[in-house]
C-alpha cells in the first residue's frame, strides 16, 4: 500500500493532478479509433514509417496498458507494450502535439521477504500470509524436496523479485533464496536459473569427457546417408523446439533497438549435446561477446553453421565433423535471457532462413539420434560444480532482513495487486 501510493504521489508530483491506471485494449478496437476516443489528431500518424505501422499492428485485444489522465479525464500520455521489452508511447510534445514514438520499457525490480511460522500446514500458512498464490507456486518448485516434514512451530523464510511498472505489478515473483528453521535447525535452500531448490549455492552439471568420440561415429553416419532424409541439413539437438524464428527484421535509424534475429533459437537445457547439422571442418571456437562461446562449421557449397551461448566445446578448430557429432554443449553464456541454443546458417556469408535448408520430416533422423544418444550415454560423465548466481549474496541479504525484523510482505492491502499481471501480458 505504501508502495503504490509513494509511486503513485511521485508521478502525480511531476504530472500535477494526473492519474495512472491499468487498461485493457478493447477487442476489435482500432488504434486510429483509440486515438479520436481521446482526442488525439490523426496527424500523428501521418509520419510513421512501415516498421511503426506494422508495431501499431501488433496491438491485441485484451492486452494490458497505461493511460495517464488528467483530472478532468482527458488523456496525456499512454503507455502500449508491443513485446517484453518495448511500448509504444504516446505523449505531448513542446507544442503541446500528441507524438508517437517506441521506447524500452524499464521495469522496477524490488526484493520483498516473507518470515512465516507454520500454524497449521506450510502452504496454507503461506498463501494466507503472503496472498499471492503465484508465489506459493514459486515456492513450492523452489521446495521440492525439501517441504516434507516442516510443521506447526517451524517457520520459512525467504526473499524473492518482483518487477513492477508503473506501479503495477509485472511477471511473476521469483523466489531468490529460502531459510527453513526445522525444530530449530537452520536449512537454506538456494535458487538456480530455472526456479529449482539446491542445497548448496551450486548445480552440478555431467558433461561427457572422453574425447575420440567424433573420430568413433563416423560408422554411425553411414546409416544418416543411407536414411529418407532429404534436406541439406538435419536439427542441431534432439527434440527440437524452436524459441525464436529467424527474421531479417530491419535496422531502425531512429529507434536503434528492433534488431534482426539471424537465426533459429532452440530452447534446450544447459549442457543438451549440440550436433553439427551437416559434415564440415570447424573454422572457429571462441568467445564472443554478444554469442558467448560460438563454435562455426564451414559446411560444403557456400554454407557456414554457427552454435552460440554455448556452455562448452566438443569439437576444436581444424576437426571434420560429420552430420550428427556432438560438437559442443548448449548454455546460456553471451547475452542470453535464458539457456538456448542459437543457430545461425551463412551461405556465401549471408544469413538464411536455417529452417529453410533444415528437414523438417526427420523421423528417420531422429531414430540416428537416438542411436547416437545411446552412445553419448554410455560414455563416461565428470560433473562439474557451477556455483548459483547471487546465492551468497542472497542468503546475506535474507539473514540481515530478518535481524532488522521485517514482517511478511502483504499483497492483499492494495486493491490493484489483486489483479497481477502476467508474463503474458507482454508478449
Ligand atoms: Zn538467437
Amino acid at each position: 500500500m505504501t508502495r503504490i501510493i509513494l509511486l503513485l504521489f511521485l508521478i502525480a508530483t511531476t504530472i500535477f493532478g494526473n492519474v495512472v491506471t491499468k487498461q485493457k485494449w478493447k477487442y476489435g478496437q482500432k488504434f486510429t479509433n483509440y486515438l479520436q476516443t481521446n482526442g488525439v489528431s490523426l496527424d500523428m500518424l501521418k509520419s510513421l514509417d512501415e516498421l511503426e505501422n506494422q508495431v501499431i499492428g501488433e496491438i491485441r485485444g485484451g492486452q494490458v496498458f497505461y493511460e495517464v489522465k488528467d483530472d478532468s479525464g482527458k488523456l496525456i500520455e499512454a503507455y502500449i507494450p508491443i513485446s517484453s521489452t518495448l511500448q509504444i508511447k504516446i505523449a505531448k510534445n513542446k507544442e503541446d502535439k500528441f507524438r508517437f514514438s517506441i521506447i524500452p520499457i524499464s521495469f522496477k525490480e524490488d526484493i520483498y521477504i516473507g518470515n512465516i511460522t507454520i500454524k497449521n500446514s506450510i502452504w496454507s500458512d503461506i498463501t494466507s500470509e503472503t496472498h499471492n498464490s503465484n508465489l506459493t507456486k514459486k515456492l513450492q518448485k523452489a521446495l521440492k524436496g525439501f517441504s516434507a516434514g516442516i510443521s506447526k512451530g517451524d517457520s520459512v523464510a525467504f526473499l524473492y523479485s518482483q518487477k513492477s511498472f508503473a506501479g503495477f505489478l509485472s511477471g511473476s515473483p521469483e523466489v531468490r533464496i529460502v531459510k527453513i528453521t526445522k525444530k530449530g535447525k537452520e536449512i537454506f535452500v538456494y535458487i538456480d536459473e530455472e526456479g529449482n531448490g539446491k542445497s548448496e549455492p551450486f548445480e552440478s552439471v555431467s558433461y561427457v569427457i572422453d574425447k575420440p568420440f567424433i573420430g568413433k561415429q563416423t560408422t554411425k553416419k553411414v546409416e544418416i546417408k543411407n536414411s529418407a532424409v532429404s534436406s541439406k541439413f538435419v536439427y542441431p539437438v534432439r527434440n527440437p523446439r524452436i524459441t525464436s524464428p529467424f527474421s531479417y527484421g530491419r535496422y531502425h535509424p531512429v529507434l536503434h533497438i528492433y534488431r534482426p534475429h539471424f537465426g533459429t533459437d532452440f530452447g534446450v537445457k544447459r549442457g543438451t549435446p549440440v550436433m553439427a547439422i551437416g559434415d564440415g571442418i570447424v573454422i572457429s571456437a571462441e568467445y564472443q561477446s554478444g554469442y558467448g562461446k560460438v563454435l562455426k562449421v564451414q559446411h560444403g557449397g557456400g554454407y557456414m553453421s554457427l552454435y552460440a551461448h554455448l556452455d562448452g566445446f566438443r569439437a576444436k578448430v581444424g576437426d571434420r565433423v560429420s552430420r550428427g557429432d556432438v560438437i559442443a554443449y548448449s548454455g546460456n553464456t553471451g547475452t542470453s535471457s535464458g539457456p538456448h541454443l542459437h543457430l545461425g546458417i551463412y551461405l556465401n556469408n549471408s544469413p538464411i532462413n536455417p529452417m529453410s535448408v533444415i528437414g523438417q520430416e526427420s523421423s528417420s533422423f531422429d531414430l540416428i539420434l537416438d542411436r547416437i544418444a545411446d552412445v553419448v550415454s554410455t560414455k563416461t560423465y565428470e560433473t562439474k560444480k557451477i556455483p548459483i548466481v547471487n546465492a551468497i549474496k542472497y542468503r546475506e541479504m535474507l539473514n540481515s532482513r530478518l535481524n532488522s525484523g521485517e514482517q511478511t510482505y502483504d499483497w492483499s492491502s492494495d486493491d490493484d495487486k489483486k489483479t497481477k499481471l502476467s508474463e503474458d501480458d507482454f508478449e
